[in-house]
This record gives C-alpha cells, structure tokens and sequence, in this order.
C-alpha cells in the first residue's frame, strides 16, 4: 500500500495548495522540505507559501461565500461533512499510514485514534448542525430570538501533533456553520491536510469552501492572521505563539479561539486502585511519545504510595521500547523531528543540573539501520525535583514525565496549580467526595477522574490560564464558529 495514493495531485513528491478549488504551487514557485522523522528521509515537498497566496484563499473564500456555498442549506453543508466522513473512512489504512510516515506516531495509533476521531468529528458535527436549535425570550410584549449566521472566513492554523485531528475538529464546525476557511496545517505535517484536500476536490465541494495554504508560520500564519477579510481565527499551538496571534487578530476584533500549552498534572491518592492508576498515568504520560497537549506530565502522588507506584510505573515505562512506527507491534514511536527531540533531550539533561535523578530513559534508544538517524527518545521518568523546578514548570512536549511525593490535598493542590498553565488534569482516587472537591479546586479547563483522555465530542474543552482563551467542542463550537444575533418583535 502507498500512502500518496491518496494526494494524486502531488507530482514528483511536490503537494500543492488547495485553493478555490484548484490544485496550485505557491505562486513565487518555493518548496519546503517535508520529513519522516523516524527515518529523516524526504518525504515531500510543500509550497512556501506567502502573503500573497493567502491574498488569493482569502478571495476564493469570499467568492465562495457570495456564490454556490453561501447558498447551500444547512442540509447541504451537514450532507457535505457526512460525505467527507465516509471517503476518510473508506481509506482509513492510507490516512493512517501518512500520518505515521508524517509525525512518527506508532501507525496503530493513528488507525485506533487519529483518524477514527478525524471521521467522527465530521459526523459530529453533521448532526450537531442538523439538529441544533435557537434560543427563544418571551417578554410579556415582545419575543427575542435568535438567529446564528455566519461569521464568513476563518483562518484555521493547527499544529503537528494531532494534524488531521486537530484541523477536523475545526473545519467541521466552521463549514457546518456555513463559513469558508482557510487551513494552515504545521509545515512539519502537511500530509493529511493535503489529503483532506482531495477529498473534499473528490467530493466536488464548492469551490472555495475549504483552502488549504501550505508554509511557514511567521509568512502564512501570520498572513491568515492579519488579512482583514479573514474575520475569525481558531489557533491551537503554544502558548508563545498564541501570544503572538491574539497581539495581531484582537486589535482587529477577530473572533479568536486559542488552544494552547499545558503542563498537566496527573494526581495520585493512595485510596486509589493502583492497578488502574499505574497503566492509566502512564498512558497519560506518553502517549503519542509525550505529544499531546493533555499529557500529564508532572506525576503527584502521594506519600504513602510513592514508592509502590514509582516501581510499578518506572518498570511499566521501561517496557515501552521505541521502534518503528510503521511496525504492527510499535507502541511508541519516533518524536515529530530531530529539532524537536534536541530540545527534549535538553531537559533530561537540565532534569539532572536541576538535581533529579533519571529513574529511567534520558537518552536516545540505539535502533540502527534505517532507523539510526531517527528522532527517538527513551520514555523517561525523573525523580527528586523541586516542584518549581524548571523541568517540573515548562512544556516539554515529550515523552519527559517527573514525579513528586505530596503529603496532603492541600499541598497536592498547590502544586497542581502552582504553574502558569490550566489545560487538563487527571485525579487518580476512590473518594468520592474528595474527588469532586479536588476537580473543582483545580485550575483547569479539563479534568478526568480514574481516566484520561476520555473524549465526549459535546463537553466544552480549552484551557484556563496560560492554556488558552475559548472553549470548543459541541455547541461552543457552533457558538465559536457563527455571530449570534437577537430579534426583538413588539407583540
Ligand atoms: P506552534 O509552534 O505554536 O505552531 C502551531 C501552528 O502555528 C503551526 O501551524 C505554526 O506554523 C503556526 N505559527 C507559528 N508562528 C505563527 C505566527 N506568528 N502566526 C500564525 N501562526 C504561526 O506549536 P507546535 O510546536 O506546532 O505545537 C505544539 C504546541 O501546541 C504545544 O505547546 C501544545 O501544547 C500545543 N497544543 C495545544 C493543544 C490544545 O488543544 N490546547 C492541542 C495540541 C497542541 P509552523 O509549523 O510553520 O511554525
């Protein structure tokens, strides 16, 4: 099986934008290079698009907001979602496949999560559009109602974690609320964006409905950004960066959605079955080597269970050997480039400046062969930080996990809120109540109790603090995604 069957349009390994409808370079004619980290070989290339080719989605988008899409009822637009749905699906094995070669990810996770999620969020949002209803105020001599319109263009920028993921759970509820969008996947990841492209060129959406522009983030980023007729932006990337992106969108009054960093605590009580604590932390730890912006990567536990559950969880991390992503049996793959892996392997070293101790990992595995040169690193857990530490603060975004002992609820909290992110947390217990108190004392957008990471596609998700401003998901996005309007009539 090849995967570039799915991006017929690519010639010669070059992947091409998607813009109004139309398969085209960047128009100044430059290409960036596109690896597969686990081999760093060339996989393909992809426009470096600029200025001036977000200048042209922007226009292809408004075309096709005046035009066939601006026309098509809500029945359409669902039946379109639904469509692309099934034609993911139908090709589930070669989406997959590309997202492994692309990211590094183990191929059974992207064929058991990725793209599975990318298929249901387009579902979702086909229903979710279908059958949503409006809010009606009766005044005693008046009604209110109101109506949800579209905002027009929003500029989608989505990062290399989670890349078909990540732009399904946003082009589904923008389109589904009738709007066009212009896509900016991570140049690192471009694959299945593309692929998605020439789905929706296979399906004979509207032209212009959905743009994908391909490049660097400060050059088309920023360009999607700043273009006056792009009126909303969903962002989910770091926090620098979304920085950088509400200081350009909100002195222009876009509507923003950020979904940024975070350095989630995972909080183990010693009442809790350690049985499921111990698989279910570590699962949080490094899945999908550490890349998701929901890993708990700062493991609390307390006193009394420390050791139990630090043997237990150090032996269980040391039983996840790295090997090749495309393999059958591969549970932890190749990290998404050798830059990023650089900075990893940073903090392992950091982590010991710092006074920890590596418990296990902190280096890169030796596979040799083809896989010599790739972007690996060991799973790796760290002991004996302070938990103000550097390591034991900043986003690392890889398989890099360090564990504290607390003594109370009191002393687990203030280190669970004691940094400047709020994205998701897991609480590991089987106390009811204490449960509850401790999930609302956290400061953060999401938690899980006795689990992670269990997706319900209609809850509010985004983080508090320096984790994001916003919440999407279910009919926060339809709110995100559409103006709200109120009609006053005098009875
Ligand atoms: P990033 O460097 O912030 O990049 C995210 C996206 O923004 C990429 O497409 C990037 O393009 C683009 N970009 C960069 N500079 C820009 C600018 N000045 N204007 C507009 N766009 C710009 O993040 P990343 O390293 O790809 O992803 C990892 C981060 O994402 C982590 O912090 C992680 O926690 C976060 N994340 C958050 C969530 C969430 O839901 N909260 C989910 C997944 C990931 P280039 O690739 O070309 O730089």
């Amino acid at each position: 099986m090849t995967a570039f069957a799915l991006l017929p349009h690519a010639e010669n390994g070059r992947v091409p934008n998607y813009v109004g409808g139309e398969f085209s370079p960047a128009q100044g004619g430059e290409w960036l290079a596109d690896e597969d980290p686990a081999r760093a070989k060339r996989l393909a290339e992809v426009p470096r698009s600029r200025a001036v080719d977000v200048e042209a989605a922007a226009e292809a988008a408004g075309s096709a907001r005046r035009g066939a899409w601006g026309r098509a009822s809500v029945e359409e637009r669902a039946d379109l979602l639904d469509a692309v749905a099934d034609a993911i699906e139908a090709r589930l094995e070669e989406f997959a496949l590309l997202e492994s070669l692309d990211t590094g990810k183990p191929v059974s996770l992207a064929r058991s999560v990725d793209i599975p999620r990318a298929v249901a969020n387009f579902r979702f949002f086909a229903g979710a559009v279908r059958h949503q209803s409006t809010d009606c105020h009766a005044m005693e001599t008046a009604l209110n109602y109101t109506l949800r319109r579209p905002v027009g263009t929003f500029g989608l920028i989505t990062p290399w974690n989670l890349p078909l993921y990540l732009l399904s759970w946003k082009t589904a509820p923008a389109l589904a609320m009738g709007n066009a969008v212009v896509a900016k996947p991570s140049e690192m990841t471009p694959l299945t964006a593309a692929a998605l492209a020439e789905v929706f060129a296979g399906l004979d959406a509207p032209a212009g409905c959905f743009n994908l522009v391909h490049g660097l983030g400060p050059e088309v980023g920023q360009a999607i950004v700043e273009h006056p007729a792009i009126g909303g932006i969903s962002f989910t990337g770091g926090t620098a960066t979304g920085k950088a992106v509400a200081a350009t969108a909100a002195p222009m009054f876009k509507k923003l959605s950020l979904e940024l960093g975070g350095k989630n605590p995972s909080v183990v009580f010693a009442d809790c079955d350690l049985e499921a604590a111990v698989p279910g932390v570590l699962r949080a730890a490094f899945a999908n080597q550490g890349q998701v912006c929901l890993c708990g990567s700062r493991v609390l536990v307390e006193r009394g269970v420390f050791d139990e559950f630090t043997a237990a969880f150090v032996e269980a991390a040391r039983a996840m050997r790295p090997g090749d992503p495309q393999a059958a049996g591969t549970s932890f793959g190749a990290l998404v480039s050798a830059a990023h892996r650089d900075k990893v392997e940073g903090y392992a070293r950091l982590a010991e400046e710092e006074g920890g101790e590596v418990l296990c990992g902190g280096k890169r595995p030796d596979l040799g062969g083809e896989l010599a040169a790739g972007a690996f690193f060991e799973p790796t857990v760290v002991r004996g930080l302070a938990p103000t530490s550097r390591c034991a603060t900043e986003e690392i975004f890889g398989p890099v996990v360090t564990l504290h002992p607390f003594e109370d609820e009191a002393e687990a909290l203030a280190i669970a809120n004691g940094v400047r992110y709020g994205l998701a947390a897991s609480v590991w217990t089987r106390d009811l109540s204490r449960a509850h108190r401790f999930s609302e004392a956290l400061e953060s957008g999401m938690v899980w109790v006795n689990t992670w990471l269990l997706r319900d596609l209609r809850v509010p998700f985004g983080g508090m603090k320096d984790s994001g401003v916003g919440r999407e998901g279910g009919r926060h996005s339809l709110e995100f995604f559409s103006e709200s309007r109120n009609i006053c009539i005098q009875l």
